[in-house]
């Protein structure tokens, strides 16, 4: 009998479970008559609802699901870090849950190892938004500093205790400050403090938010931030946050109670040393069928690599979005190299991307869509629905 064939997938993010999940499917488990064993390695103990990083900063919910917990089956779960990609012998080296090294071999591997968040100088101030940890850390400073500021004197201090400052207006940091915003003024009605009394701030560096999205969507966006109890503030760099104070480029400053850094995500910084090729930015070099140089057997996909549309020189962003196209291309891909046939290569799905937007603004959510000479706008509880929906389907929930 034949051996089976080993397909190991480093990193169960959305990108890494979606590729698990569609090379499963597309090869039923089998290739050349050889059965499929399916490893996932990770080095959490279960999958980071990424998309929901912020939520703990508002209320105690659980965002790392247990790998078991997941509706996907037929797979092996190790529990590791993978330090070296050792693509000459075929074997990935790993530190395992105890500490201690160890190794295994593939003959398929997908480095799905993600992106982390990206912090400030350590001068700088001002706590970054990194893990689930922070996220809680955030929750009892807010409402450790609303407790003071109910039995403050002083309205000056009650109203820096009762302030928080977003730097970074992306999208997490849109999302964040919503959910800030919506529960510090349930928060103060609950201690008896005045609900308008509370402020959290969005910090945006450029002219005005999103650039990418219609000025309908802006204006609707802006509005519904508003209602929910969040300021925009446009042009404003931030310099740093020292003893409850923000200064900006300007001179300007802003008293807060906490400074929370939301300024976009870097690649995996783990990458390097891993024996794999990686741009000067670090990522994996990839050709265009997510094919990692000088590495027979080996892909890359999602935020850890850099993937080029080879027809228009478009780089994909580091996105969910993009990174599940890249998962369902690469099933195939794998599908056809395994076959000797020519393979599917990379195309940008920017056009697209470009004309969709949900945010998600506490329960409720804003909607664009850009298409077919529509530009329509959809806010309230329908939008805050399907995001979450997408949300659920992208973590594989059961
Ligand atoms: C707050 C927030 C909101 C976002 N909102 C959106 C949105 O609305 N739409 C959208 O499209 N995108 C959004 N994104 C971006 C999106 O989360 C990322 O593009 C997506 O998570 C990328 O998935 P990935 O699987 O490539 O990487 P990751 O999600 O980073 O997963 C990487 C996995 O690899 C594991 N890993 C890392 N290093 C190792 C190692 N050495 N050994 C073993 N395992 C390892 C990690 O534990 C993790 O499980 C958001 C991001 C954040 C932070």
């Amino acid at each position: 009998m034949m051996k089976d064939l080993t397909c190991i997938i480093i990193g169960g993010g959305y990108v890494g479970l979606a590729a698990l999940k569609l090379i499963k499917e597309k090869t039923k488990g089998m290739t050349n008559g050889r059965r499929i064993r399916f490893v996932l390695i990770d080095k959490e103990p279960g999958h980071l609802r990424k998309f929901r990083l912020f939520r703990p900063t508002t209320v105690e919910e659980e965002i790392m699901i247990p790998w078991n917990d997941l509706v996907l089956e037929g797979f092996e779960f190790v529990h590791g870090t993978v330090t070296f990609v050792d693509s000459g012998e075929k074997r990935i080296q790993y530190t395992d849950a105890q500490g201690n090294d160890a190794q295994i071999h593939y003959d398929l591997l997908v480095v799905a190892v993600g992106s982390s968040v990206r912090r400030p100088d350590p001068n700088q101030g001002g706590i970054t938004l990194v893990d689930p940890q922070e996220a809680s850390e955030i929750r009892k400073r807010w409402r450790a500093n609303m407790r003071k500021a109910a039995h403050e004197t002083n309205p000056k201090e009650r109203k820096r205790l009762t302030t928080i400052a977003i730097v970074g207006a992306g999208i997490s940091g849109i999302e964040t400050s919503a959910d800030l915003a919506l529960a510090m003024k349930r928060e103060a009605t609950a201690l008896g403090l005045n609900s308008f009394d509370t402020s959290v701030y969005l910090l945006n560096s450029q002219e005005r938010l999103l650039p990418e999205v219609s000025e309908k969507y802006r204006q609707k966006l802006v509005q519904e931030l508003s209602k929910c109890g969040v300021t925009v503030l446009n042009n404003r760099k931030v310099l740093r946050e020292e003893a409850g104070l923000v200064t900006f480029s300007n001179g300007d400053s802003l008293p807060v109670s906490i400074c929370i850094w939301m300024i976009g995500l870097i690649p995996n910084p783990g990458l390097r040393g891993m024996g794999l090729p990686l741009t000067s930015d670090g990522r994996v070099v990839v050709d265009g069928s997510y094919r990692v140089k000088g590495a027979p057997g080996v892909y890359s996909i999602g935020d850890c690599a850099r993937i080029v549309d080879p027809k228009t020189g478009e780089e994909d962003q580091m996105t969910c979005f993009e990174g599940s196209l890249q998962a369902f291309r690469l099933a195939k891909i794998v599908m056809a190299d395994q076959e000797g046939r020519p393979a599917p290569i990379h195309r940008s799905s920017k056009p697209n991307m470009d004309n969709y937007f949900n945010i998600g603004l506490g329960q409720e959510g804003v909607f664009w869509i850009r298409k077919w000479g529509l530009d329509m706008v959809m806010t309230g509880k329908l939008p805050g629905k399907i995001k979450k929906f997408v949300e659920d389907k992208a973590s594989m929930l059961r």
